[in-house]
Parts: C-alpha cells; structure tokens; sequence
C-alpha cells in the first residue's frame, strides 16, 4: 500500500462519499471471511497500513469506521494498487453485496426461521436479510454470481438459487448462532456442516423409520402413564417427545466416537420418558413408583421424577455406561454435579482430553436463562481444574416456565441460551416438530462437542401439551398458546404423516410400531433394543466396600516416626534452581526444623503432612477452592511460586517416582457451582480425599443449595454416599459480621440421622488425624470443619510428631493441664473452636485451678459417650458451662445443648448447664473492633462466673 496511492483512492473513488459505506461493508466482509470477496480487493486490504493488533476478526462496526476515518486522516498512507484496477463493475459491486448477503444469513438467518411449533414465537423483522437492504432487486435474482465461501458445492450460482439456499439452511427449522465464534476453524467447520446439506440432509429408510419408533415411544409411555395413571403427577413430555431419539442418537454417536461412559443430568420435565425410553429402566419398576412402593431399605426416598438410574446399553463403538444424576428441584444445580462426575470418570480413566466421558445435561428454558449456576458452570468449562473437554447441552424449550411465558418478564435476551455465547458455543436452535432437523443437529452437536471439545447448545423449540404438570390447567394464563396446542397434532403424528406421504412405511405400519410398544409396557418389559441385560461391571466403581458402616467405625490414623520424617524432608525439597519468595523460604526451613523435631509442628505443617501420608499409602487427592494452593490466611503453601520465572512447584507431587495423582487448583470465584462440582466428584469417586476450601467459612452461603439439597440429603434420599470434606475458616476475630462465621449452626440444624460430621478441630494434630480418618475409615459421610484462621500461627496451637504418630482424632479433648487437679474441679466448661485459647488465657492470668477446660472438636454426630467418660471423672462439679463465641442464636448452644443436657443428666443429674456467649444478634458479628472486644472479654469472664 502506497500513501500516494491511498490519497488518490481516498480522492477519487472508494473512500470518499457515497462510496465510503460500500468499501466500509467490503473490508467487514473480509475481515470475517477474507475469500469472500474479490482477489484484488483482498490483496488490496491485505496490504493496508491498519494499526496493529486490529482490526482482526470480529471487530466492532465502530472499530473498522474508525480504521478507514484514520486513513483517511492519515493521507500518508501508500497504495500499491493503482486506482484502476480498484474501480469495480458495477456487476462486481453487485458481487460484494450478494456475499454481504450470504454473510448476513450466516450471522442472522436464524431470527428468521421457523423455529416454534406454535408458531406463536415473537420475532424481530431482519431487514438485513431483504435484498433490498443490500442494493439488490428482484431484477438481480437471475443473474449468476459466485458463491465464495458458500458450501453450496459450487462456485457459481443464481441470485435467486443462492438466496434460497440459504433461507433453507439458515432460515427454515434450523436456526444456527454460531458467528460469535472468534476461531475461524471451528466457523469455516460449522459453515461447512451446515451449508453443504443446507441443515437438511437426506435420511435414508432405516433411519426414517427409526425416529418414528422412537417418537411413538416418547409419545406412548406419556398416553400410557396418562391412563393408568390419571392426574398423577408425572411432567410429562408430551410436546417435547424429539428429546427421546435427540439423547439416543447422542449416546450412539458418543459410543462410536469411543466413549465409555456418559453422565446425563436433567431436570423432572421428561425425566420418566428419558429413564424408561433411553436408559432402559424397566417400566414395571416405575408403575411400583407409581403405586407409592418403597426403593430404598433405608432413607426416606424421593418422588419418582427425582430418580437417577445407571445401565449399560451397546453403540457401534462398544458397550457404554450411562449415569443419570439424581435431581433435586432446583432445576439448574444438577449441571455442575454431572460435571464434576464426569471429571471423576475421567480421572479414573486418566482422559485427559474428554473422549472417554461425556456429560449430557438438559435444561429447561425458563432456568437455564434465569439461574446464575448455569453462567458458573459455562464459566467452568475450559478451566483447568473444572473442564471436562465439553458438555452436550440441551434445552427442552416448551417456551413457559410454569405459567411465564412472555419475553418480557421472562428474560431479557432474545433466546434463553444466550448465556451460552459467553464461551462463544455454538447454538443450534431447532424446531422440535422437524425430527429430522432435531437429528441432524444432534450430529453435528455431537461432532463438534468430539472435534473441539467445548461447549455446545441444542435449543429444542418444543411445547407443553399439558399444564406445568398433569394436575395444572394452562389455558387459565396462556390461552392462546393452548388453543394452538389443542389443535396442533402430536410430533409423532406429524411425522408419521410425512413418512406415509413420502412412501417410507403405510399408516398400518405406523400403527403397528404403536401397538408393539405398548404391548412392551403392559408386558413390563424393557423397552430399549440397545440396554446391555448382563453389564460390564469393570466399567464403574465398585461401592460396596464403603456400604452399610457406622461413623464410629475404628481405623488408625497414626504412622510410624520413620515414615513421616521422610515424607517430611519432601515437604521443604524443591528443585536447586528454585526461588522461593522470602517468607515461602522461611516456612520451608521451619518446617524443616519440624521435621528433625527441632521445632513443635504447626497447623500447616500437619495438614501438608496428612495428605503427604495419604498419598504415600495410595490415596489420591483432590483439594480445589479460591486461594487453596497458598491458603487464605497464608499457611499451607502446597504450591511454591518461582520466583525467577513464576514457575510453580507442588512438593506434594514429588513424594516418589510413581505416586498416586495430588491435584490441587485454585477455583474461579464461585461457590455454588464449584462445590457442586466436588460433590458430583466426590459421589462418583470414594477413593479420592475430596476437599473443597471456602476463602473465608461464609462463603459457603453462595453455594446453600449444594448443602442443603445435596451434601446434608443426598444419602437419605438417593441412598448416594459421600466423602466430600468441606474446610470452612470459622472464628471471632473481629473481622465484622462477614468473615466470622461459617454458619456453625446451619451445619448442624441440618444434621440428623449421621448424615455429616462437623467437627472443630483446634490442634494441628488433630486436622491430621481428622483428615487421615476420613478417607481410612470405610465410611463415606460428608465432612464440615470448621477451620481456623488465627489459630493456624497461635503459639499454643502447636503438637508434636509423637502426637501424630502414634494420636488418634479425639471427639473430646479433656482437660490437659496436668495441674487441674480432678478432685478440685468445681466447674467444666465445655467448648469448640478458638475461643479454647482465650479460655485458657484467662485461666492463667486469673490463676484458678478449680475449672476444667474441655474440647468437644466434633460436634456431630455428638460425641455422647466420649463427653460421658471425661465429665464423670469429676465429682464434685456445682455448674457445667457451654461457652461460645456466636451469638446465642448462632453456632452449637441451639443445636447441641440438648446432647449436652443427656450426658450430664446421667453424670451429674443435680447440675445446671449453663450458657456464656454472646447475646442472640441478627448480624454474625459486631463490625466494630471495640464492641467485638468486649463481647469476647465478657464472654470468656462470664464461662468462669455463670450460675
Ligand atoms: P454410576 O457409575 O453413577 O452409574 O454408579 C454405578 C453404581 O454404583 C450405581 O448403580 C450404584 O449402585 C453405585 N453407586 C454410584 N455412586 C454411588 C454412591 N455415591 N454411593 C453409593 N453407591 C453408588
């Protein structure tokens, strides 16, 4: 490019007036698609002295105005092209348009196509699809213009041929989102698959005929349940029945691309459909469902739209395991779970990439645009701790959530999966009462998902033929759209139509593959042809070794002197060449010191050390949350930061040559999705200590669904055992009302039936026993800490090697003052946590010698017997006190006293207990530093004084 040159164009022709516009929408054409237009105006802006780094692909309409108005300014600018050869024919503009044509189908045929059965969808006019809007006429449509990087086949064709082409492929039952894309490989991949069948391909017989056994399927188990079971609640498919050969067809096709294992994760609407037509359950089992029989020995079960369910079926590539996660009814929180079992899968199966798993997860449309954890789990996706090389995403767009249908109040956006394009997935909208446009989507979905290994959306444009669920009348609040529906044939009956009209099968033939099936369901019988009767058992774990034990089950947790001494001297080892940060350097070499025994071991020392030991025993672990590689508060230090070159070294994953996998990774700051994402893991996996660390303990409240819905309930609902840990920094340190408290009494309102272990642990050794008990007893039970903050550098919060060697994780920490005599004692105050430190100060500096000072560091299950030996050494006791640092309404005094209550009334029946804490607040914690200090001196003085 010569500036001279650049002048005259500037001058003279392109650049200038009217034309301005016309080189502007040229040069955006090549920029998106750079052989879209004419050789020499792709040489010519090939050469352009553009600033550097923009514009690229994709840029804003303003950047590129911005580019051509500096160049204008600029007039320094040099053309190597002579202005000749710049001027175009006007059958050469008329070129330029018809490919700016084509390009505007691409981004936005889909606003145009007929995606909703109803017909009812509210669309926006897209002028840029007119001709007109290009400065083409109806007088152009017979004039042939090459297609560029059209994959129509050919390089020539028709105005009029190549506008209707694309309205076939952009504007009929397939509506594809896919230019956000920034990657031009997976456009040109897209445009491609779509283009050169014009979104329709041809389906041979066999398939033909397949889609409508499986339709027939969708649509008779709904007719079938309907009336043997009238009125029952079921959330029916009916209206959505192509969902059933979508999944089919994803599963085969993940089969044959070699998949072992797929984990589906869905919400009730269609769920007893997916469970009976796809994963095989046997209908007879649901009729028992049905008629209100029990499922579990023990627990209290869960409605039959809840339920997951595992079987094998046979694909082209091999036998493939499926797993439906069990749903609660927070429709969306189920996504992160699935992911977090594949990744499980994966690990296990060490795919790295994702080829071996996938996750298939369904959506309804009013959740997935309304629910924050969906944004979280797309967020998640490519992450390195969290991806899971892509999910199959699939909307069951009935197009109402409930009994919200309008745009207006139901989203802001114009499609409900427009959360998706923040990974820049492709989206492929589809009308669901075109099966065959749900098939070829489904394929390429499933192509894509297998070639890139992100993220993709299968938006299935369906309806509700029935009210929110069979109890509910819908035409009450969507009257119109119940009108349609009432005279709207079923999606099976429209395709049957279609095969009988195009001579695939006659309409006795339809009949017959209707009485087939419903002659399966009287019978009970399985009603999948692919379900493996005898499966591969090698093909998931194996839970038995972790069924049916009690939490007081026994194990050792102590580990000879030798062995951690060894492990040790790998804790403070890095590579010569490595800088660690100064303060690093210095944990390192205290550590050191703790090691040789020169120094009383600290609270991260032992944690390191647990998963050191464990690792070295075999154990993986996985230990994930915001800030974990350090720790929050600075103590753990698992990942060393060069600081050289910003490098990082994990001692933990230098043990020896060959050891079990240490995974350890800070979060992305969520907390719903990423603990859900553990307790999918953790369900899936009870081999691996899985930790996940909240930042400060009430961060845990972003992510109250998980617990609530999963990790305090899952095992009495869906008989689903979990190992999960939870580390949550709890203590009253004056921090203000947020980063106190990590909700102490939330845990344990929530804990009944040995459901979880809280536990307070407040030495070092006791963090290394506590987590070293967790994955060595056989037992499989969530665990809530309450982990410290300032107690991780207290200098009485120390133990000593001996203490893990050869310890064990105490319920109850009796008294350990060898001068508190028993026989004097006239006082006990029992307490958790921290505020043990300020209680023995006190002590101290008071000098009294007739109070003993006793930790409960588990709170549940309530340590009943433990407390029971250690109150009943002391004989003359006048007061039992409870001391707490929350407020009365918060932490343990609600939740715990009444166990508290039973031991004394057995140990000492007279005695009173009594309660010292702070007064019952609203906030967690008083904001101001003062007020925070006298509540906590007053609180101390009062477990000493209280009657
Ligand atoms: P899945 O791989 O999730 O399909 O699980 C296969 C089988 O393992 C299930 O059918 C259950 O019997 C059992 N199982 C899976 N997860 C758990 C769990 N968290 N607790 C107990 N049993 C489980």
């Amino acid at each position: 490019m010569h500036e001279s040159t650049m002048e005259q164009l500037w001058q003279t022709s392109h650049l200038a007036g009217g034309n301005f516009a016309y080189v502007e929408q040229l040069y955006e054409t090549y920029l998106t698609d750079p052989n879209a237009i004419p050789e020499e105006w792709r040489n010519y802006f090939d050469k352009l002295p553009i600033d550097q780094g923009l514009p690229s692909q994709d840029v804003p309409h303003s950047v590129i105005r911005e580019q051509f108005l500096k160049l204008a300014k600029r007039r320094s600018a040099v053309v190597e092209a002579s202005p000749a050869s710049l001027v175009s024919t006007e059958h050469e503009r008329k070129q330029v348009k018809v490919l700016q044509l084509i390009n505007t189908y691409r981004f936005r045929g889909h606003q145009k196509a007929k995606l909703d059965p109803l017909g009812l969808m509210e669309r926006e006019y897209v002028a840029d699809l007119e001709l007109d809007y290009h400065g083409l006429t109806k007088a152009d449509v017979d004039t042939v213009f090459q297609t560029g990087s059209l994959c129509f086949g050919v390089e020539t064709m028709t105005l009029g041929e190549i506008q209707k082409g694309l309205e076939y492929t952009y504007c009929d039952t397939v509506g594809a989102e896919y230019m956000h894309i920034v990657n031009t490989d997976e456009k040109r991949w897209l445009q491609q698959r779509l283009e050169s069948v014009r979104s329709h391909p041809v389906y041979e017989k066999e398939r033909r005929i397949h889609l409508l056994e499986r339709l027939t399927a969708a649509e008779g188990l709904e007719k079938y349940l309907s009336s043997r079971y009238p009125g029952t609640k079921r959330f029916g498919l009916e209206g959505g029945e192509s969902l059933i050969p979508l999944v089919d067809e994803l599963i085969q096709r993940a089969g044959s691309y070699g998949a072992k294992e797929i984990v589906i994760g869905m919400a009730h609407r269609g769920r007893l459909n997916v469970l009976v037509n796809t994963l095989g359950k046997n209908p007879k089992a649901l009729f028992d469902e049905f008629e209100g029989k029990r499922l579990l020995d023990d627990g209290s079960g869960d409605v039959k739209y809840h339920q997951g369910f595992s079987s094998n079926v046979m694909t082209a590539g091999g036998e493939v395991h499926l797993a439906l996660a069990f749903n609660p009814s927070h429709l969306e929180i189920v996504s992160p779970v699935v992911e977090g079992s594949v990744r499980a899968r994966q690990d296990r199966r060490e795919d790295n990439v994702g080829d071996m798993v996938v996750p298939i997860i369904m959506h309804g449309d009013a959740a997935f645009a309304g629910q924050g954890v969906v944004m979280e789990t797309f967020q998640m996706s490519q992450t390195r701790g969290y991806g899971v090389g892509g999910t199959v995403h699939i909307i069951i767009n009935n197009q109402v959530g409930f009994t919200t249908s309008r745009r207006e109040d139901a989203r802001s956006t114009e499609y409900c999966t427009d959360v998706a394009k923040m990974v820049q997935a492709p989206i492929f909208h589809v009308n669901g009462d075109d099966p065959e446009a749900v098939l070829f989507v489904t394929q390429v979905a499933m192509d894509y998902r297998n070639t890139f290994k992100k993220d993709v959306v299968i938006d299935l444009l369906c309806y509700r033929r029935r009210g929110h669920n069979e109890a509910d009348e819908p035409s009450a609040t969507q009257p119109l759209m119940y009108q349609v529906i009432r005279s709207l044939p079923t999606t099976k009956t429209l395709y049957a139509k279609r095969l009988v009209e195009d001579g695939v099968l006659s309409e006795e033939d339809a009949k017959k593959i209707e009485d087939e099936y419903r002659d399966l369901l009287d019978n009970g019988s399985h009603v999948v042809k692919s379900l493996v009767k005898e499966p591969n058992k090698e093909m998931f774990v194996d839970w038995t070794p972790y069924l049916g034990h009690k939490w007081t089950a026994k194990c050792k947790t102590g580990i000879s002197l030798k062995t951690l001494q060894r492990l040790g001297k790998k804790m403070d080892t890095f590579p010569e060449s490595f800088v660690p940060q100064r303060q690093v350097s210095k944990i390192m070499d205290d550590r050191n010191k703790m090691t040789q025994g020169a120094m009383p071991i600290n609270w991260g020392y032992a944690e390191v050390m647990a998963y050191a030991t464990l690792l070295h025993e075999g154990n993986e672990i996985r230990l994930t949350g915001q800030d974990v590689g350090r720790g929050t508060f600075s103590h753990r230090h698992a990942v060393l930061h060069n600081q050289k070159d910003g490098s990082t070294y994990v001692p933990l994953q230098h043990l020896a040559d060959e050891q079990p996998v240490f995974d350890i990774y800070d979060s992305y700051l969520s907390e719903e999705a990423v603990l859900a994402f553990e307790y999918g893991y953790a369900t899936t996996n009870p081999k691996t200590l899985v930790i996940w660390e909240a930042q400060f303990g009430d961060f845990a409240n972003g992510a109250q669904v998980v617990i609530d819905q999963f990790i305090t309930s899952g095992e009495h609902k869906w008989g689903r055992l979990c190992g999960l840990t939870l580390l949550l920094p709890h203590g009253y340190e004056g921090q203000g009302p947020e980063h106190s408290s990590a909700r102490l009494e939330r845990f344990l309102q929530l804990a009944a039936e040995h459901n979880i272990q809280v536990c307070v642990p407040t030495t070092p050794a006791q963090v290394f026993h506590m987590l070293r008990r967790q994955v060595k007893r056989p037992l499989r039970k969530p665990l809530v800490c309450m982990s410290p903050k300032s107690l991780l550098r207290h200098k009485e919060a120390i133990s000593t090697l001996e203490e893990l060697a050869d310890g064990h994780f105490q319920t109850v920490i009796p008294e350990v003052d060898d001068a508190i005599e028993p026989k004097n004692v006239r006082r006990v105050i029992m307490c958790s946590g921290k505020v043990y430190y300020d209680l023995l100060d006190k002590r101290r500096t008071d000098g009294i010698t007739d109070t003993a000072i006793i930790r409960i560091e588990q709170l549940y299950p309530f340590p009943e017997d433990d407390l029971e030996e250690v109150l009943s050494q002391y004989k003359k006791l006048d007061a039992v006190v409870w001391c707490q640092e929350e407020p009365m309404n918060q932490g343990a005094w609600y939740c715990s006293q009444h166990h508290m209550r039973a031991v004394i009334g057995k140990t000492h029946p007279k005695v009173y207990l009594h309660y010292s804490g702070r007064p019952g607040s609203a906030s967690p914690a008083a904001g101001y530093g003062h007020v925070h200090a006298e509540e906590q001196s007053k609180l101390v003085n009062d477990a000493f004084t209280v009657e």
